[in-house]
């Protein structure tokens, strides 16, 4: 058998409906499709790929390495991280986390102090709120909470989808705001969290998780190349034994069984894609799903049904394409050009808007 060949990667394929057991029935499904060992016979190359969850979504790695064993043991390394990444930093949910800790200190006048690591996450996040004219706001948890969206898309509520009452709502939104944040920068970052407010990191998580990862490659000098998905946000590594193109498929949001094209990349990329088909549930016919406009407190209706954005660093790539989502094509393209990143999004009507060098240089249409 050759060098495994994947023409194209449906990375957000395992996450529509948002079924936990769905997650694991197409991901074994992709597996069985997919899986083996291949052997370069030019380079002695072997690819491997694994399948897992992790942060509560599918994480599939492709893993190109001299060495069976070698790739073996990255990809179990890889998937420590990730479960100390949710467990130790970013959970909402998970005693032990420092996100938990910050969320239970609201109202403290002390504050609560940070690691750098989580400071500089929050530095960033601040940023983007700014740049966003704050649609895009890491303090929005509270709200979340109350839609509850996730956890209902992940199957882990049983009953009826109930919408929030408006009035509880409204009220749950006066505590949220970015603005209201104060982090104090003397010898070491102390974060002073209002009342009631609480941080919700979900939209950068999967994005940050790349970038750690991308770390963890570059210590296996073994491993030439590598594509690894946690959910919607893709990372490309290195190269393939044969030199062609890491191919990431688009989904398409009608049809997430199949895509709306592919980017053609090189080397290392961060792929992060944010859509109404991800997370969601539907009451009468109307889809609510999970990403929130700060100024209504409702899921975002910017004619949008998905986003997608290409960095070399994962934690923006990933706000970028939250906040993106949130303001529609024509504030998001500018604020994706700020950044430097190449953004596509898939419209309502299944129009395809992108910038320039996206458009040039990494997408091709199915
Ligand atoms: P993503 O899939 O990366 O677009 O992130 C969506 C997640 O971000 C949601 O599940 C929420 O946890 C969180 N979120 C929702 N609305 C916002 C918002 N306006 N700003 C930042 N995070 C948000
Ligand atoms: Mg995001």
């Amino acid at each position: 058998m050759g060098t495994l060949e994947h023409h194209c990667y449906r990375f957000s394929i395992a996450e529509e409906g948002g079924k936990m057991k769905r997650f694991l029935y197409v991901a074994l499904g992709t597996m069985i499709l997919l899986c083996g060992c291949g052997r370069n016979s030019a380079s002695e190359t072997v690819s491997r790929q694994y399948v897992d969850v992790a942060m509560g979504t599918v994480v599939r790695q492709v893993v190109y390495c001299s060495e069976e064993a070698a790739a073996e043991a990255f990809s179990g390394r890889a998937m420590e991280l990730l479960e100390e990444l949710e467990g130790e930093l970013l959970s909402w949910r998970l005693e032990n986390s420092q996100v938990y800790s910050v969320n239970a200190s609201g109202g403290n006048e002390e504050g609560v102090r940070l690691s750098e690591e989580l400071a500089e996450i929050l530095r960033q996040c601040l940023k983007l709120y700014g740049d966003s004219e704050g649609a895009f706001d890491v303090t929005m948890g509270s709200a979340v909470r109350l839609w509850n969206i996730d956890q209902w898309a992940a199957g882990q509520q049983e009953g009826e989808f109930e919408l929030p009452d408006p009035q509880e709502l409204k009220q749950t939104l006066e505590i949220c705001g970015s603005g209201r944040l104060k982090l104090g920068e003397g010898e070491a970052p102390v974060l002073y969290l209002p009342e009631g407010m609480q941080l919700d990191l979900g939209a950068v998580g999967k994005g940050l998780a790349l970038t750690e990862l991308l770390g963890l490659l570059e210590k296996e000098s073994r491993i030439t190349g590598a594509v690894i998905s946690v959910g919607g946000s893709v990372l490309t590594y290195g190269s393939k034994p044969d030199g062609s193109s890491w191919r990431v498929g688009i989904p398409d949001p009608a049809d997430t069984s199949s895509s709306v094209g592919i980017l053609s990349l090189e080397g290392q990329w961060c792929v992060s894609t944010s859509g109404d088909y991800e997370r969601y549930a539907e009451v009468d016919g109307v889809r609510y799903h999970h990403i929130l406009d700060p100024a209504t407190g409702y899921p975002a209706d910017s004619g949008v049904r998905s986003v997608t954005v290409l960095t070399r660093e994962g934690l923006i790539g990933d706000g970028l394409s939250t906040a993106c989502f949130i303001l529609g094509p024509r504030k998001g393209m500018e604020l994706a050009g700020k950044y430097g990143a190449e953004v596509l999004f898939v419209l309502e009507d299944g129009k395809i808007v992108m910038s320039e060098g996206m458009e040039k240089t990494y997408f091709q249409r199915q």
